[in-house]
C-alpha cells in the first residue's frame, strides 16, 4: 500500500501517520523529520536547511527530493506512506514520474481538511519529546507526568511569527495539489476535526475503499 498524507502545517498528519503505521504496518516517511534529523546532526543537507526551516520556508526541491525518493527507495517502493512530500507542484510532478518508472503508483492521497482556526490552536498547543519526536498537545493529549518536564519543547518553527508565514507558504504553494491530484482522480478529502480516533476511523474508511 502506499498513501500520501496531505494537508496543512497542524493538520494531524504525524499523529494520523504513526496510527497508520500501526495498522496496516506501513513506514512513514515525513520528509520534516528526516530534515529535523539531518539539522540535529549537522549534515551538510541539514546544514543548508537549516534557514529555510526556522523562517518557515521550504527547503529548496531539489534537496527534499533526494531524501524523499532516497527513502522510498529504501523501502522497495511500497507499503509506506508519505507525511509531508511533495508540497510543491515540482515536487509532485518529481514523485509521479519516478513512481510511474517503478511500476509504484500511490493508492490514494489522503487530504486532511481542518478550519484555519483549529489549525493554529493546534500548531500554538503542539509540544514535541525532545529525543523520541513523540507529539503532544497541552489539551488534547499532553505530555504524561512521567516525561521529565525538560525533554518537552516548543518547536522553534511553531511560534506564533512562524506559523504565520508557515501557513502562508502553505496556501501558495502547496494547497494547489489539491487540484492536481484531483486532476489524477487520487484525492481523498477527510474531516480532520474531532479527536485523533475520530479522524483515524474516518481515514482507515477511505483508505479500505481505494486499496
Ligand atoms: P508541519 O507538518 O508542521 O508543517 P514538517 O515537520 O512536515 O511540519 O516540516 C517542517 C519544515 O521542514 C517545513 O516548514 C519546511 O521548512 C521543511 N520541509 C518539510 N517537508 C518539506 C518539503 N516537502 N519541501 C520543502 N520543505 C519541507
Ligand atoms: P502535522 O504533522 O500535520 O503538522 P501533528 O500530527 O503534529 O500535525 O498535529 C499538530 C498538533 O495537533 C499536535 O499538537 C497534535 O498533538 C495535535 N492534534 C493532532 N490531531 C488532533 C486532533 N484530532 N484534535 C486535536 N489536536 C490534534
Amino acid at each position: 500500500m502506499r498513501l500520501l498524507l496531505f494537508g496543512p502545517p497542524g493538520a494531524g498528519k504525524g499523529t494520523q501517520a504513526r496510527k497508520l503505521v500501526d495498522r496496516y504496518d506501513l513506514t512513514q516517511i515525513a520528509t520534516g523529520n528526516i530534515i529535523r534529523a539531518a539539522m540535529k546532526n549537522e549534515t551538510p543537507v541539514g546544514l543548508e536547511a537549516k534557514s529555510y526551516v526556522e523562517k518557515g520556508e521550504l527547503v529548496p526541491d531539489a534537496v527534499v527530493r533526494k531524501l524523499a525518493e532516497g527513502a522510498i527507495a529504501d523501502e522497495d517502493y511500497d507499503d509506506f506512506i508519505l507525511d509531508g512530500y511533495p508540497r510543491t507542484l515540482q515536487q509532485a510532478t518529481w514523485l509521479t514520474t519516478f513512481l510511474t518508472e517503478h511500476d509504484a503508483p500511490l493508492n490514494a492521497v489522503l487530504s486532511l481538511e481542518v478550519p484555519d482556526e483549529e489549525i493554529v490552536d493546534r500548531l500554538s498547543k503542539r509540544r514535541v519529546h525532545a529525543e523520541t519526536g513523540e507529539n503532544y498537545h497541552l489539551d488534547v493529549n499532553p505530555p504524561p507526568d512521567e516525561v521529565d518536564d525538560d525533554l518537552i519543547i516548543q518547536r522553534p518553527d511553531d511560534k506564533p511569527e512562524t506559523v504565520r508565514n508557515r501557513l502562508q507558504v502553505y496556501r501558495d504553494q502547496t494547497e494547489p495539489l489539491k487540484t492536481y491530484y484531483k486532476e489524477r482522480d487520487l484525492l481523498v478529502p477527510v474531516n480532520g476535526t474531532g479527536t485523533p480516533s475520530d479522524v483515524h476511523a474516518r481515514i482507515t474508511e477511505a483508505v479500505e475503499a481505494h486499496t
